[in-house]
């Protein structure tokens, strides 16, 4: 019989630390699960602290590994991108380096998989080691998402997921330079469905994501995923419009009736304070999406790599890379085909 295959994706950017404690207990789990063909993509994502050399290690003590390095830290969602690029066949689990998804629940994700769900996505009922405000930002954040975008993306459901090969190759479409990965899943659609789980405290070294960063992460998704900051300047603006005219109507009734003895500097002030600030807003707003535009229509790559090391055995792996690059079409049967990968490969 065949087996189902499963690659597991994880994307690493200076995860010395946490590597040597997370791959063990993955393996465990692969191992467990006889019933699946599975292997282990590494994504180096230009880490500096020696995590290509771990790699190189792990790599070496168990043939299921294959490793990716992409030329700089091109940040997770590239590197995710890069990651999911290179899974030839079958479905693809992806998982922090981190340990924060714990491995152990492969198994129920496969289970649904199984089940014929192609996003089987991880909901976190709990988040242990992380601060109040970081909880408190993100269940904000994923409630304003949730309401602005047009295409669904599940409360506190962040990347930890299996996707089947129909939602791969439909995935890989998606070649927008602006990625927040949350949308571009949820908007390839298909059967979806959530396990709910405690996400645990990052078994070693430090969060990849300040303020700045969760920031910036929020302002792409709401602006790749929706247009409704453009509506509301338009609608800001047709409200302060308005609210001008009726000041302007009671101006000229109280000049007409009372006349007019040259007074009103702080409201004159306050009136252009107020309007030209609304008009920097509505500036900024279409400023961040014409950025957006810009970024897009220089159609870089969205990654490079600096070399791709498929682990053995060498047999299966000629097999995979002699599989013709058609364009990937989405099918049910998406399995046999690899679609081009966009990222350019410099070696
Ligand atoms: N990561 C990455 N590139 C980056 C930042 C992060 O590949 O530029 C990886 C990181 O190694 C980890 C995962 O993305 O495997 C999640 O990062 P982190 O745990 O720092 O984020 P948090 O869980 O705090 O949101
Ligand atoms: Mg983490």
């Amino acid at each position: 019989m065949n087996r189902d295959r499963l690659t597991v994706v994880i994307a690493a950017w200076n995860e010395v630390q946490a590597l040597p404690r997370l791959h063990p207990r993955l393996a465990a789990v692969l191992d467990a699960m006889d019933d699946v063909q599975s292997r282990v993509l590494y994504v180096d994502d230009g880490s500096s602290d020696g995590t290509w050399q771990l790699l190189q290690g792990i790599a070496a003590g168990d043939a299921r590994v294959d490793l990716l390095r992409l030329s700089r830290n091109f940040g997770k969602e590239a590197a995710l991108t890069a990651g999911l690029d290179h899974v030839t066949e079958g479905a693809a689990m992806i998982l922090d380096a981190d340990g924060q998804d714990p491995p152990e629940l492969i198994p129920q994700f496969v289970a649904r998989w199984r089940e014929g769900y192609d996003d089987v996505h991880g909901t976190r009922i709990q988040r242990q080691g992380e601060s109040w405000l970081k909880k408190a930002t993100a269940h904000a954040f994923y409630r304003l998402i949730g309401r602005l975008s047009k295409t669904p993306v599940p409360a506190d459901t962040g990347d930890f997921r299996l996707l089947s090969a129909r939602a791969l190759a439909a995935l890989r479409q998606l070649r927008e330079r602006h990625r927040f990965m949350k949308g571009l899943f949820g908007w390839v659609g298909f059967r979806r469905i959530a396990i709910e789980y405690e996400r645990d405290a990052r078994i070693a070294g430090n969060t990849k994501f300040g303020f700045w960063k969760l920031w910036n992460l929020a302002l792409e998704g709401v602006t790749s995923f929706s247009t409704a900051p453009l509506r509301a300047a338009t609608y800001l603006g047709v409200l302060t419009a308005a609210v001008a005219f009726v000041y302007g109507a009671w101006i000229t009734v109280k000049a007409v009736v009372w006349g007019d003895p040259v007074a009103g500097w702080p409201t004159m002030m306050s009136v252009i304070l107020f309007l030209g600030g609304v008009q920097l807003i509505a500036l900024g707003l279409i400023g961040e999406y014409l950025g957006r535009l810009y970024t897009e229509s220089k159609q870089r790559p969205l990654y490079l790599v600096d070399a791709w090391q498929p682990g053995g055995p060498p047999d299966a792996r000629l097999l995979a890379v002699g599989v013709s690059s058609e364009s990937g079409s989405v099918t049910g049967a998406g399995h046999a085909q690899r679609p081009p990968v966009a990222g350019v490969e410099t070696r």
